[in-house]
């Protein structure tokens, strides 16, 4: 893991940026987000470092928890700026540096796996969608791993592949994502 937000914003060719905008025009973010402004962009976070992060700011900054890490803005860039990997680069710093007011982790095995922002908009979907969004408070993992649990229990005990558990510690976890 990167030790530095100048070392991230090396790495990741943040200084390549020439300011084109073809970043923002393909950002889903606009769509997801009633919210989203251009300080959330990908180009207006980029300009920010460029102008020189004030670093305990930008780590505590909610703004660095809205990309949906869709790496459209990867792909499109002339300049080869890795814009979806600087974004997920400066959360891992963030969390380490003690700031996780915005991340999400998996009630069952503690791992940050998705921001809050991106967590509130996908349970607001189901929500108006009338779907129950339990399982959102698992990581994709521990999500497999219960869905795993849920075939044993048809098929039989099951072993899993990496050697955890494949069902909870509680029973509340268990039935976490079950259709009763
Ligand atoms: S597409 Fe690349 S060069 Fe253009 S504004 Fe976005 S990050 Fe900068
Ligand atoms: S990776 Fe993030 S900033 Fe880039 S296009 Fe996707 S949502 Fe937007």
């Amino acid at each position: 893991m990167a030790r530095s937000v100048d070392e991230i914003i090396n790495d990741k060719k943040v200084f390549y940026c020439v300011e084109c905008g073809k970043c923002v025009a393909v950002c889903p973010m606009a769509e997801v987000y009633q919210e989203f402004a251009y300080e959330l962009s990908p180009r207006g976070i980029n300009k920010r470092a460029l102008l020189g992060f004030d670093v305990l700011d930008i780590l505590k900054d909610k703004k660095i928890w809205f990309c949906l890490g869709c790496t459209a803005c990867t792909e499109i860039c002339p300049a080869g700026v890795k814009y979806a990997e600087f974004i997920e680069s400066l959360r891992l710093l963030a969390i380490k540096e003690g700031n996780t007011d915005y991340c999400v982790k998996c009630k069952r095995c503690g791992d940050y796996y998705i921001p809050t922002p991106i967590l509130d908009n996908m349970r607001g979907a189901l929500e108006k969608m009338k779907v129950d969004s339990q399982f959102l408070n698992l990581c994709p993992e521990c999500r497999r791993r219960n869905f795993a649990g849920m075939l044993g229990t048809v098929y039989g005990n099951m072993v899993s592949y990496d050697g955890k558990p494949v069902i909870g510690d509680s029973k509340e976890d268990d039935n976490i994502g079950r259709v009763s």
